[in-house]
């Protein structure tokens, strides 16, 4: 190459420099000496050098990574319950997102699971003792999240298994009992259900049971209904709650599924987490010892305890969801081509992604502080019941801006985000309606009641 020749090639190489980034360079590198050294690069070198920046140039540009944790909060975790966390990531990447979306369509619940399930080490978590590992509420928010945001059926499954029915054993169950149960449950050989809805009593279940037990020698005699009974088709106890006919104070038992007088029916033809089996139990004269009810629950007061706690849960889930739903949207988005390029290309869209996004910062962000309120003992009904309102419906807003970004496909199963859309539903409605949450953070701000 003739000395006139590498001058031109240098010169179309300055030309093709952006000025701005020239300029910045400078900040940082002796631009003077670097042109000197190009000037002595031999030949060979200089037009391996020009192949480089032609390739460059042509290179693809790489999308930044799809994460809903845009604040950075999975880095917030200590090193070890990051490793849980990440346990419990792979776990639902590996055994449940490939299995989701056909046992939803069946309506079945893979029981294949359980012990793969139970090797994660994660039931009862935040309790202590009992073979639990005494973690903060904080973790088991990021565990519900993780499940919720591939499937919140399993994490309904475990929230019912681990929250309320462990729940009720450790915070109203005697020493024995809890001795005798927890470390069972924390390893999964024995499955729980909770049963407090009733047919004709859902919101109103404070001060209005049906479902009636009365004392007569050692043993109870309970006789009702319960409604939507995740899990009792087939676990192996069921707290069920009622009324005892002598003092009208609500009381729990710890009802084993092969009492006679015990009947769970699988509740059909659902739109929503398909996957959970809920049951409408019948007990009729179901007879259970004096020691099989829970020693510590003397009052409504006490079921209410469990269910602040899971509250707080079923906000951290709502998160889930809508972690899932943002992520399947923003990753579509990216491969899917209309007018000859990716539709995340598009003002529109992105407007939407980003607004999907607010909201999943802002619950994330919420949810982090309630647990933080939990873990230092400060939790109250209304901190729990303003989380689990307002999660809840920015999830629903969420998934119903992801199913738009799919188009068509978002009413295909095959995509998943249908399967979140009607998941959100029961979630929406769980745990205490919208309407019955606002009632309790009204009643907290105003300090008037305006329950009837
Ligand atoms: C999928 C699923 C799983 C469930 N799992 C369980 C479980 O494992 N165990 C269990 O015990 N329960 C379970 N439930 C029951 C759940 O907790 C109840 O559905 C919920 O508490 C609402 O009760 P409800 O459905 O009877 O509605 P209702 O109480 O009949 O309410 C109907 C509507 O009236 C509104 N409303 C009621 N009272 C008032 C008021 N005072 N002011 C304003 N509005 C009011 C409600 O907000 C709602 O919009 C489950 C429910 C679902 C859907």
């Amino acid at each position: 190459m003739s000395f006139f020749e590498s001058f031109a090639q240098i010169r179309g190489i300055l030309k093709s420099i952006d000025l701005n980034a020239v300029g910045k360079l400078a900040k940082r590198v002796d631009l003077n000496k670097l042109i000197g050294l190009v000037m002595k690069m031999s030949d060979a070198d200089l037009a391996k050098m020009v192949r480089l920046m032609q390739a460059g140039e042509g290179k693809q540009k790489e999308a930044p990574e799809v994460s809903g944790d845009f604040y950075q909060l999975d880095n917030t975790l200590t090193e070890e319950d990051r490793e849980i966390q990440l346990k419990v990531r792979s776990f639902m990447d590996s055994e449940i997102r490939p299995i989701a979306n056909e046992y939803w369509n069946k309506a079945h619940f893979p029981m294949h699971i359980i012990p793969l399930m139970a090797k994660l080490n994660i039931c009862g978590l935040t309790y202590q003792g009992y073979g639990c590992a005494g973690k903060s509420a904080l973790l088991e928010g990021f565990i519900a999240m993780e499940m919720a945001r591939v499937d919140s059926s399993i994490s309904t499954f475990f929230g019912v298994h681990s929250g309320l029915a462990m729940g009720s054993i450790y915070m109203c169950g005697s020493e024995e009992q809890k001795e005798y149960w927890l470390p069972k449950m924390q390893r999964m050989e024995m499955i729980g259900a909770f049963g407090l809805t009733e047919p004709e009593v859902g919101s109103g279940v404070a001060g209005g049971l049906t479902t009636t037990c009365k004392k007569v020698g050692d043993e109870w005699i309970l006789n009702g209904q319960k409604k939507w009974i995740g899990n009792a088709t087939f676990s192996d106890i069921t707290i069920i709650w009622a009324r005892n006919l002598d003092d009208n104070q609500v009381k729990g038992f710890i009802v084993k599924k092969d009492n006679p007088g015990f009947k769970a029916e699988k509740m059909e033809d659902k739109m929503a987490l398909r996957i959970v089996q809920n049951a409408l139990i019948t007990l009729t004269d179901c007879k259970v010892p004096e020691m099989d009810r829970l020693q510590n629950a003397n009052s409504f007061k006490d079921t209410a305890n469990v269910l602040r706690m899971t509250r707080a849960g079923v906000a951290w889930q709502a998160v889930g969801c809508g972690r899932g739903a943002y992520e399947l949207a923003l990753n579509y988005t990216l491969k899917r081509k209309q007018f000859g390029r990716p539709i995340a290309g598009f003002q529109l869209v992105q407007d939407l992604l980003v607004t999907m996004l607010g909201d999943l910062t802002a619950m994330q962000t919420m949810v982090y502080r309630l647990s933080q309120l939990q873990d230092g003992g400060d939790l109250a009904d209304e901190h729990a019941s303003l989380a689990k309102v307002f999660c809840t419906l920015r999830m629903r807003s969420i998934v119903d801006h992801a199913r738009e970004l799919f188009g068509g496909n978002g009413i295909l199963l095959e995509y998943d985000i249908a399967r979140f859309v009607a998941d959100a539903e029961a979630i929406y409605s769980y745990e205490g309606t919208k309407e019955i949450n606002s009632l309790i953070v009204g009643r907290a701000i105003t300090g008037e009641s305006a329950f009837v």
